[in-house]
Order: structure tokens, then C-alpha cells, then sequence
């Protein structure tokens, strides 16, 4: 049995039946890492002792009859602006390169708690800015369906990691699209929250009034297994929210009567890829089959997303990014001369060229002149970006869109045309603007075998029905293949 080919819900039966170890378990991923690395270079930091060290400590515990959460014992892999404890966290930049976090994030913490191994870091556009994990300063990640091809970003190693079998799942982080993108051009599952459903505590900020943490996974159930137990109030994250987390497996039925979906138009408008447009058409026909009611609906401000999205994540990020100035942590020069220089010459070499475009921008929509021309506009058409939401979601349960207007793309491709990189993010960045819960799913292969997303969109705090629709959508999809 190839182990490292399982989901967590398959492992977590057979650890519970005692057929097999976690040791056994994080030995296979561990090999497949070593395996898979030379061509893929899914992480920067592999964490092998702690793991192993770990899975003999969970083996002893199941040994005495300890009761198995559902992530006992389970690899997982994640993306390195999470911090964690004692070990490296460098959010792809040289800035960071030799960051050891004191603490753990909550996300973290709470994987702990749950008995997860976590096997390493794994690689991500710088800050996570970006849309195909080539602006790494450890270099780019390859995607394990094609390794011509990106594996998209910013979560492209954790995507990747999950696709080539070298972890059983993986959290990535989501500013605009960076969880589904990657998830999308890998071929696997991967959700964004609700903003405030899970903590952002010892998540290094990129956007902060959009970034969220979320699960990338082989399939549905594991995705949901992974949310609940990410979910939840943090008192240490100001914008986290008091809510319950519902049981988010009691959903997976397969059940899709009654339910209300609307299609916005400007989805499917120019500049989609054939194969995007009639693959995703086709399992929305096959969403209809199995009993959901579509309609087409209009999002009139969705032509706005973009410029609005990169004025608002340049400018927080122009902010949040002041703090690296060589002092308190990460990378430093001791040649300088003063304090001046040394700021200019931290930031110059530290930083890679997608980051110091950002922070000139944001910089320059925030200033005294500038800030009412872009800023404050663009903080007006948020509101408008989302009212088109509310409005939709007075009629419907959920919205389905494709997730990216391209499958995966060559590496070097868009390299050196920021806006065509950008345009990437068309279909996801709106869902950040009104702070939704969206999945991403795989739902069939572009011409030459890329895979290609699908992408489910729900109210605030309705993850539960995402994951009824997904997981519907994912049992007929498999069984119309079959
Ligand atoms: N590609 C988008 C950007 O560069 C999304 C990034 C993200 O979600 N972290 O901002």
C-alpha cells in the first residue's frame, strides 16, 4: 500500500483499526519528499526529525488506548508565513531567510493539540505576492501534473506538496486567490474561510483586512476535517469572530435539492480560456441534473476588482511591511555606515523586486493628494463589490464561477508582466474584497491534461454549505468520469 497516496479520513480508519503506525505513515510522505524534491521543490524547510520523533510519541499514545482525533497522527505540510515554533519561517523572502519564530501560530497550536505531524515549510511567493510561486527568493516551485508548468501561487508549494503526494494535506493562506489558484492548477481541494473564521494570530501579514488561512487537500471530507479544526474564536486576533463552528462532515451528504445557485456573467466573459469556460459549464449542467437550481445572473461591478484590489492589498501591505527594518529581526548588514543607510540598504537587498513594486504603490495611493483619488475610491468600490454579493445571496444559497480564466501557465511565462500576472487573480480577488467563503474543486483537464477549478462561493459563515455543494459535485463528477 503506497500510504502517502491516501487521504486523512482513509489513514485515520486504518490507524483507528491499528493496520498501521503514524510512524509507518510519516515515513512513506517523508520518502516520497526525498523522492519528489529534486523536480518539485514544494518546501523550503523539512522538519523529518521532529516528524518522525513526533509520530513515535502519537504510536505509544494509540498503543495506550489514547482516543484518535481525526488528524492524530496525520502529515501535514505548511506554508512558511505561518510561524512556528524553533522552526525557520522565511514567507519566501531573504528578508526573513533566518527567522526562527518563538511561538506558534493558533493555527498551529491548534494543529498540535489535534496529534498532526507537521512534516515542513513550504514555499510561497515572497510575502505571498504573487500568482505562480515563481517570486520566491528559494526559487520557483514546479507543478507535479507538469513540471513545465507553475503550480500557481502563493500557496504553490503547499498545493503542489498536496498533488505530489509529498504531504496528506497542507494549510495555505488566501489575500486573493492564493488558496484556490494554486489549488486549481494542481488538481486538488482547497478552501477559503469567512474572514474571521480562523485566526490570523502568528500568520505573517500581507493584506491584513483580507489574508486568511485555509485548508489545500486531496479531497472534500479532508477538507472539512481540517476546518473544523482550524475554526474558531481566537481573543489573541481582534478580527476573529465569536461563532459557533458547525460539524461540518454532518453536511457531506451528496444532497443538492433545492438549493439555489446563480451564475454571474461576467465570470464566463472575454478573455476566459475555451477549456476553462466548457468544462466548467459542463459540471454546472451536471449540478443542475443532480437537483440544484442555476440562473444567470449579472455582478455589475466586477469589472472594478481588480484595480481595486491591487490599490487596497498594495496599500495595507506598504504598512504592514515598514516593520522590516533590519533591527528587531531577520536579515541585517553590519557594513553600514548610519541608520539611514542602513534602512535603505536592508530594504534594497532584502526584499525581491514584486515586493518593492507593491510598497512603492501602496506607499503612493496612501499619501497626502493621492489618497482621496485611490484609496478612498477604491475602498468605495468595495462596498460596492460586495453589496453585489448581498444582493445575489438574498436569492441564492451560493454563486459557481471557474476559479482562474487559464489553467496553469509556463514557468517564466508572465514573469515579466506584472499586469498579465495580476489578471490571474480576476476570478478570486472578489471573493477577498467581500470577505466570503469560496472552495475551489477540481472538475476536469484543459486540452493538454492541466487540471481546471471550480469554484463555489457562499454567504459569510456558511462554509457548511460549500462543503454540502462540493461534496455533491465531487461524488457525481467521480462517478460521470467513472
Ligand atoms: N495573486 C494575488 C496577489 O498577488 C493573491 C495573493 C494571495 O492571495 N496571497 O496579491
Amino acid at each position: 500500500m503506497n500510504l502517502e497516496k491516501l487521504t486523512c479520513h482513509e489513514i485515520h480508519d486504518l490507524l483507528k483499526s491499528r493496520e498501521i503506525t503514524s510512524t509507518e505513515v510519516t515515513s512513506a510522505v517523508i520518502s516520497r519528499i526525498e523522492s519528489q524534491e529534486p523536480d518539485v521543490h514544494a518546501y523550503i524547510t523539512t522538519t523529518f526529525d521532529e516528524a518522525l520523533e513526533q509520530a513515535r510519541i502519537v504510536d505509544k499514545e494509540i498503543g495506550r488506548g489514547k482516543e484518535l482525533s481525526p488528524l492524530t497522527g496525520i502529515p501535514i505540510a505548511i506554508k512558511d508565513n505561518m510561524c512556528t515554533k524553533g522552526i525557520k519561517t522565511t514567507c519566501g523572502s531573504k528578508m526573513l531567510h533566518n527567522f526562527i519564530p518563538p511561538y506558534d501560530a493558533f493555527v498551529i497550536q491548534r494543529l498540535k493539540e489535534a496529534g498532526a505531524i507537521i512534516v515542513g515549510k513550504t514555499n510561497m511567493d515572497e510575502f505571498a505576492m504573487g500568482s505562480s510561486t515563481e517570486t520566491s527568493y528559494f526559487g520557483p516551485t514546479k507543478n507535479p501534473c507538469n513540471l513545465e508548468y507553475v503550480p500557481g501561487g502563493t500557496s504553490g508549494g503547499s498545493a503542489a506538496a498536496v498533488a505530489a503526494h509529498e504531504a496528506i494535506m497542507a494549510l495555505g493562506s488566501d489575500t486573493g486567490g492564493s488558496i484556490r489558484q494554486p489549488a486549481s492548477f494542481c488538481g486538488v481541494v482547497g478552501l477559503k474561510p469567512t474572514y474571521g473564521r480562523v485566526s490570523r494570530f502568528g500568520l505573517i501579514a500581507h493584506a491584513s483586512s483580507f489574508d486568511q488561512i485555509g485548508p489545500i487537500t486531496k479531497d472534500v471530507t479532508d477538507a472539512a476535517l481540517l476546518m473544523k479544526v482550524i475554526s474558531g474564536y481566537d481573543p489573541a486576533d481582534s478580527t476573529s469572530v465569536k461563532v459557533d463552528v458547525p460539524d461540518y462532515l454532518s453536511y457531506l451528504t451528496g444532497d443538492m435539492k433545492g438549493i439555489k445557485i446563480g451564475i454571474p456573467d461576467e465570470y464566463f466573459a472575454q478573455g476566459i480560456d475555451s477549456n476553462v469556460k466548457s468544462t466548467v459549464l459542463e459540471a454546472i449542467n451536471l449540478i443542475t441534473k443532480i437537483g440544484a437550481e442555476c440562473e444567470n445572473i449579472s455582478m455589475p461591478h466586477t469589472e472594478y476588482a481588480i484595480p481595486c484590489y491591487y490599490i487596497l492589498v498594495a496599500s495595507e501591505a506598504s504598512s504592514n511591511l515598514a516593520r522590516y527594518d533590519g533591527v528587531q529581526y531577520g536579515y541585517r548588514d553590519t557594513s553600514v555606515q548610519n541608520l539611514v543607510e542602513m534602512y535603505s540598504k536592508i530594504r534594497t537587498d532584502g526584499f525581491g523586486s514584486e515586493v518593492k513594486r507593491r510598497i512603492m504603490l501602496g506607499t503612493y495611493a496612501l499619501s497626502s493628494g493621492y489618497y482621496d483619488a485611490y484609496y478612498l475610491q477604491a475602498q468605495k468600490m468595495r462596498t460596492l463589490i460586495k453589496q453585489d454579493f448581498d444582493k445575489a445571496f438574498e436569492k441564492y444559497d451560493a454563486l459557481i464561477t471557474p476559479v482562474s480564466p487559464f489553467p496553469a501557465f509556463k514557468i517564466g511565462e508572465k514573469t515579466n508582466d506584472p499586469l498579465q500576472m495580476y489578471l490571474a487573480d480576476i476570478y478570486t480577488v472578489t471573493i477577498n474584497l467581500a470577505g466570503l467563503p469560496a472552495i475551489s474543486i477540481p472538475c476536469g483537464f484543459s486540452k493538454n491534461g492541466l487540471p481546471i477549478g471550480l469554484q463555489i462561493i457562499c454567504k459569510p459563515f456558511d462554509e457548511q454549505m460549500i462543503f454540502k455543494i462540493a461534496f455533491a459535485v465531487e461524488k457525481h463528477l467521480d462517478r460521470a468520469k467513472k
